[in-house]
This record gives C-alpha cells, structure tokens and sequence, in this order.
C-alpha cells in the first residue's frame, strides 16, 4: 500500500506538567503548595514592587522561609544569579518561591537550573515566563537562551490581586507583550490545534479585558480575565516556535538594554503588518477575533500608551537600525514571511518613527 500522507502533516504537540493554583487571594495557597513539594528550606525570591507582599509571604511560610532576595534583574544577569546562589549554597536552600514579573521568575528558574531544586512562581505581571521551559541569561553584555522541560515552575499560583498595583502604562504594556506570545502561535511552523485554541482564547481575553481594566484598574474580575487571558498567552509561548516579533524584541532588547514590555509594544503592530499578509489563517482568525482590522486594534493599543512608544523615544539610535536588520535576516527565526534588509530595515524605520 503507498503511503501518501506527507511526513509534515505529522504533528507533536507536547505539554509540560504543571499545577496552577488560581484566583484572589490564591497567594495565600503558597505555603501549602511548598509544603506539598516537600521543600523545608525556601528562598524567596521577590521584586521590589511586591515586597509587601513578600512581607507577608515571608511570615506565612514561617519556618520554611530560609533566604530571602529583592534584587531580581531585568533578563537574568548572571552575576545577580551568582549572588542569589551564595545564599542557596550557604542557608542549604531546598525549593525557590519568585514573587514577581519575569525579572523574579527567571532568577528562580536560574536557581533551579543550577540545582535542581522544585519552584514555585507567583507572577505580578502577564510575562508568562512562569509556564515555559525557557531561560534567557546575560553575562558580559551577551543575551544566551535555554529550553529544558526541567526549566518550568512545577507550580504557578495566580492571584489577581498581586496584579493591581501595576500602573495603567505596566499594565497595557505587560498585557500586550502577552498578546504578542498569542498572536504569534497563531503563524508559528508548529502551531497545533491546541495552540490555535489558546491562542485565539488568549487573543480575545486580553482584547476584551485590557480595555476594561485600564478603564477601572481595580476591577479584580477584569484583572482576573486579563491574568487569564495572559496564562494561555504564556502556554503559546511555551508550546510554539516564535517568529519575527520575538527575534526583534531579543535583538533590540539586547543591543540597546531596553525595557522588555514597551518593546514589545511598540513593535507588534509593525510586525502584524509586515507578516499577516503572508499568514492567512491567522489573519483570518484575527479578523474574527479583532474585527476588520487587527493591526489597527493593536497600533491604538500600542499608541495611547503613557510612556515611549517608538524605537526614538526609547533611544534607539537611528543609525543602528540596519546592523539590527542584518542581524536578524543573517540567521532569522521561522516566520510566515522571510524578511529580506530591505523590507526590515523599513519595518524599524516605521517602529523608529513611530
Ligand atoms: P519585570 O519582572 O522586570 O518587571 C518590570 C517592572 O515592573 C519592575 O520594575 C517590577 O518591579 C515591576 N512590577 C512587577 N510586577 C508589578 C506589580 N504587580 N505592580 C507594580 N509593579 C510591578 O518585567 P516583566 O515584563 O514581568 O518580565 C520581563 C523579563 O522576563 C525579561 O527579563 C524577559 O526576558 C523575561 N521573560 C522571560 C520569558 C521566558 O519564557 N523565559 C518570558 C517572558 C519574559
């Protein structure tokens, strides 16, 4: 019999085990969850905008608690790590609590990386690095990325209320780096069935709750849908390959240190517009989800943002557009167009302006 099925058409779609413990107040849930882990020693890993709450996380572990450190870093410096290290050595430290943005979740999977000792993520932003296998690394200026299953939080506790002190700027711009992990799963070489439902899930849950929370920031059931919403939006980025957008928001991140969610922001219109037309399924999915234009949806949300929203503003030098550029058509990552220098410096020159 002749086997006509491509090999492509086969599919592996793979997913990491995890507990997610979720809802206000689930932040009271942790002690249990590092009890359940059979950690004895915990470091407590904490941003300093929750270090309220890591008071008082602090207090409810009790005996448990053995190190605490405020000092994450934005893209995992590995001197900081060095640091946090010396207490996991010394305090015999057996499981790590992160309490906070990515910045507090990547230290703790830093940790874990270099000991093997269980996690527990309670994020603050809609990062999602606390549902991937994936840990970004600086030393020396040089950005270094891993993927391991070993890598991801065995336990993430969501709480809605952690989320409310996160400015309206921090919040349209941590929610829209969220809506770019989902936008795109939705063209990755390897999007499944799966992926294309929590996408799509993910799309329409922070489109439609991001407005309303910017509208009443303390509005704890929109935080709850947007932290929702954000969860699958982290599952995307964990289950797919990411394409243009990602690889410009690493490269530019990386050349100039720039903050990571404004990044993202500004850039995810520029880049819907450059690559939907070479995705028409996702287009199509946008469509529906979006309305008639998604890359105009995005453009207002990015826009009315209250802090820098082109490349100029956040100090990016004109001239440095090109050496980007290159960079990334030398070696791009899978993505529905391949960009070619002209077009992308074109698209930089457009996020430059704004
Ligand atoms: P972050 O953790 O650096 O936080 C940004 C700022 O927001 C910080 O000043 C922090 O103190 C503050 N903040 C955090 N939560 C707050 C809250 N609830 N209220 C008020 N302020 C708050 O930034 P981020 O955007 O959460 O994460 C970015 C980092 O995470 C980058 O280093 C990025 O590379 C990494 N990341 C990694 C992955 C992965 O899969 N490995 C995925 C996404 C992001």
């Amino acid at each position: 019999m002749t086997d006509t099925r491509a090999p492509s058409s086969i599919v592996v779609h793979e997913t990491l085990p995890v507990r997610v413990v979720i809802g206000p107040g689930a932040r009271d849930a942790v002690p249990d969850e590092v009890a359940r882990l059979g950690a004895q020693r915990v470091l407590l890993v904490v941003t300093r905008s929750a270090a309220d709450a890591g008071d008082r996380l602090a207090d409810a572990l009790g005996s448990r608690l053995a190190a605490r450190f405020d000092r994450p870093a934005a893209h995992t410096p590995v001197p900081v790590t060095e640091e946090a290290m010396r207490l996991v050595t010394g305090e015999g430290i057996d499981g790590v609590v992160a309490l906070g943005g990515g910045s507090a979740v990547g230290l703790a999977k830093a940790v874990a990386a270099r000991t093997g000792v269980p996690q527990v993520a309670v994020p603050t932003t809609y990062a999602g690095s606390e549902v991937t296998p994936v840990l970004g690394e600086t030393e020396n200026g040089v950005k270094t990325t891993r993927r391991d299953p070993a890598l991801a939080p065995g336990t993430v506790v969501y709480d809605p209320e952690l989320t409310v002190s996160m400015s309206p700027g921090l919040t349209r711009t941590s929610a829209v780096n969220a809506l770019a992990h989902a936008v795109e799963a939705l063209w990755a070489p390897d999007a499944t069935a799966v992926t294309d439902g929590l996408a799509t899930e993910s799309v329409l849950g922070i489109l439609t709750a991001l407005p309303e929370v910017l509208a009443d920031p303390a509005d704890l059931g929109a935080r709850g849908r947007l932290q929702s919403a954000a969860w699958l939006a982290g599952l995307c980025l964990a289950q797919t390959r990411m394409g243009l957008h990602h690889q410009l928001a690493h490269v530019l991140g990386g050349a100039f240190d720039l903050p990571h969610a404004e990044l993202h922001t500004l850039l995810l219109a520029h880049v819907m517009a450059y690559d939907l037309p070479a995705a028409p399924a996702a287009a199509a999915r946008l469509d529906r989800i979006a309305g008639p234009d998604p890359v105009a949806a995005v453009a207002a949300l990015a826009r009315a943002h209250d802090g820098p929203t082109t490349l100029r503003d956040l100090g990016v030098p004109r001239e440095g557009l090109r050496g980007i550029a290159e960079r990334v058509v030398a070696q791009p990552y899978p993505n529905p167009r391949t960009p070619d220098l002209e077009s992308l410096t074109a698209l930089l020159e457009a996020a430059w302006r704004g």
